[in-house]
């Protein structure tokens, strides 16, 4: 994945939160919570996780977190420093998420017109507070939808290679930004309030949701070479095949069975199920990849999830 290096890059849909205002270093944020460790869990289930005791290590961490203090502030002054053309983007990790957020952001106005309405991506480190309730970087990114906010620990990016086994690269990220405003698009599209927060299951309301969430995703990724910014000219100049199959396999890494069997009891649950197999997941990655129409991601219409 390569970024157009003349392009310029616009931080405004990104508040700094990280403590220490910056750029992300080796700080060794410590990220637990076996089970919690995917993709976009949509806060509310996040909570009832969380609530209900599944995971002895965030229990603690929920308890730190009633310390916090409220209001916490945003420094963009590093990114709008660091991040201004494309060429930034190619080489940082920081840079090329801000572009993504762009892009994606970008795609959704021109799909959606006047319904889409921006919003902005958090970015911190160890924990955070949101109007959905406190979180750790264990949970993984997410989406609020109480304050229509995407949070992110960047180094998810990190887990997803060490502790998940991903290959990991620009198009991953990509791929679990373009995950998390799918949410947003899903919230603004009113998709999600039809589904009963926390039901699980195969056939659940949330395991359409979230592979909806990836048809989208692939359907953003279809258009990323071409979506024009503000200036007129595309962000991304380039995803390319190697890109695409390390999404596949990121999206494998995520599904519930690989999950369930590698990073968590070891027992495949399909009662448990909140996103979807590995494979429903590439598949609907996929459908958006393939077709690049939001229309083909209506995983509510059909029981053959894959
Ligand atoms: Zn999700």
């Amino acid at each position: 994945m390569r970024y157009s290096e003349g392009a310029d890059l616009d931080p405004s849909g990104v508040r700094d939160r990280r403590r220490g205002g910056g750029m992300r270093g080796g700080r060794g944020v410590a990220v637990g919570g076996g089970g919690l460790g995917l993709v976009g869990v949509l806060v509310l289930v996040l909570f009832q996780v969380l609530g209900g005791g599944g995971d002895g290590g965030t229990g603690a961490a929920l308890g730190q977190l009633s310390g916090l203090a409220q209001g916490e502030t945003a420094d963009n002054g590093q990114l709008e420093q660091q991040c201004r053309t494309g060429a930034d983007a190619n080489e940082s990790v920081d840079c090329a998420v801000v572009a993504d957020i762009e892009s994606i952001q970008d795609y959704w106005a021109g799909v959606l017109g006047a319904d889409y309405r921006p919003t902005q991506t958090v970015f911190f480190n160890g924990s955070v507070q949101t109007a959905c309730g406190g979180a750790t970087s264990g949970s993984g990114p997410f989406y609020c939808p109480a304050d229509q906010l995407v949070y992110i620990d960047l180094s998810f990016f990190d887990t997803l290679q060490q502790q998940f086994g991903a290959q990991g690269g620009l198009f991953v990220n990509a791929y679990v930004i373009a995950h998390e405003y799918a949410h947003h698009v899903q919230n603004l599209l009113g998709i999600n309030q039809q589904v009963t927060p926390g039901a699980t299951g195969p056939l659940s309301g949330t395991v359409r949701l979230e592979l909806q969430a990836d048809c989208f995703a692939g359907a953003w990724a279809n258009h990323a070479e071409t979506v024009p910014d503000e200036s007129g000219q595309p962000l991304i100049a380039e995803i390319t095949q190697d890109d695409v199959d390390r999404a596949l396999d990121a999206a494998a890494r995520i599904g519930d069975d690989f999950i369930q069997a590698n990073l968590g009891s070891g027992t495949v649950d399909q009662d448990a199920f909140s996103h979807g197999t590995s494979e429903q997941r590439q598949r609907w990655f996929l459908t958006g990849y393939e077709t690049g129409d939001p229309a083909q991601c209506d995983t509510f219409a059909t029981d053959d999830l894959g």
